[in-house]
């Protein structure tokens, strides 16, 4: 409680604040970033508010209010009184905006990943909460700002996005109060779950099916697998930063214990992200191999393309399964 009060402090105090969240922005970064750079906007504080490569923006969250309070990371000052980052296990994922993070005077650093680096002069850190907005509004409730239906969405967006529709491990008797209170405080909750879950490109649609249709399972280290190229985008249409459920889709599958989508990106390299089904954590494994995340999601770029990088996987969880 003593740094929620501190970070009250701080933010009442200042005049400027810089706000960013995580490079490949999801439902959690982007609610919590736009929910906060909302209220601290209606609070009278100038806001620099960006995301570090903002072309990466997913289509599904473009209905979000607060989009206009988004400026380019270019036109964010070095050396602002107050800068947070929401979402960010680590410094590097802000991207081009980690020097202008760390120059400011005071650095609050929001988060909910157990893998955090506690790399702030303030750290708001409690892996506990189901998400970055379930900490954002416990932020807002403590500084006695009124919630508006606006940020309400925003926010209620994190919790939905990052519980998996409040399905996963992180869902918690608090995440459902919190869901419940800002649905109270006016959250549009049928226009979320519509915007995000129900309103997908024809082309993403065929992607679904072109990922489906390659799924892999190899059994004796309970993986199951697929993986999108460069070339599946080009020929459905569809475009990166809708395809971050697309994972969800692969997690039904019977027998199995982790879930693995391999796309591929420019330059040989490989984003892998991991999901478990059985409670077998995968964060190790993603911080193994250079990323992170949380115990049943997370993930990592490899340098390697997608046949090296799933013989890669596949190496590392045959070695964990025969005790290796
Ligand atoms: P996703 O698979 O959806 O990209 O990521 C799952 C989770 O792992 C998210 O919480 C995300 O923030 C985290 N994550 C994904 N990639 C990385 C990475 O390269 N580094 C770190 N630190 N976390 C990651
Ligand atoms: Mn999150």
């Amino acid at each position: 409680m003593k740094t929620l009060d501190e970070v009250v402090a701080v933010i009442a105090d200042a005049r400027d604040i810089g706000l960013v969240s995580h490079i490949n922005p999801d439902g959690d970064s982007i609610g919590s970033l736009l929910g906060l750079a909302i209220t601290l906007n209606d609070a009278g504080k100038r806001v620099f508010a960006s995301l570090p490569l903002p072309e990466h923006y997913p289509p599904q969250y473009r209905f979000l209010p607060g989009r206009d309070l988004l400026n380019t990371p270019q036109e964010i000052p070095g050396g602002l009184e107050v800068f947070m980052a929401l979402d960010c296990s680590n410094l590097d994922r802000l991207g081009e905006l980690c020097e202008t993070a760390e120059a400011a005077e005071t650095l609050i650093n929001i988060d909910h990943h157990e893998d955090n680096q506690l790399f702030g002069s303030i750290n708001l850190v409690d892996d506990g909460a189901s998400s970055t907005a379930e900490l954002i509004h416990r932020l807002l409730k403590r500084a006695g700002w009124s919630i508006t239906p606006d940020v309400a969405t925003c926010l209620y967006t994190g919790l939905v996005t990052d519980t998996g529709r409040f399905q996963h491990r992180n869902t918690a008797p608090r995440t459902f109060m919190t869901a419940s209170e800002l649905a109270g405080e006016g959250a549009d909750i049928h226009r979320v779950v519509m915007e995000i879950y129900h309103n997908q490109s024809l082309s993403y649609t065929r992607l679904i099916g072109v990922a489906l249709q390659r799924t892999e399972v190899v059994e004796d280290c309970g993986l199951v697998y697929s993986y999108i190229t460069m070339e599946d985008l080009k020929r459905t249409g569809a475009i990166l930063p809708e395809t971050e459920d697309l994972i969800d889709f692969l997690r039904g599958i019977k027998g199995t214990s982790v879930v693995a989508l391999f796309k591929e990106m420019k330059e040989g390299k490989t984003r892998v992200s991991l999901r478990s089904r059985d409670g077998n954590e995968v964060g190790p494994i993603a911080r193994s191999m250079g990323g992170g995340g949380h115990a049943m999601a997370a993930g990592y770029t490899s340098e390697r393309d997608i046949k090296e990088s799933i013989r890669d996987l596949v190496d590392i969880l045959q070695g964990e399964w025969s005790g290796d």
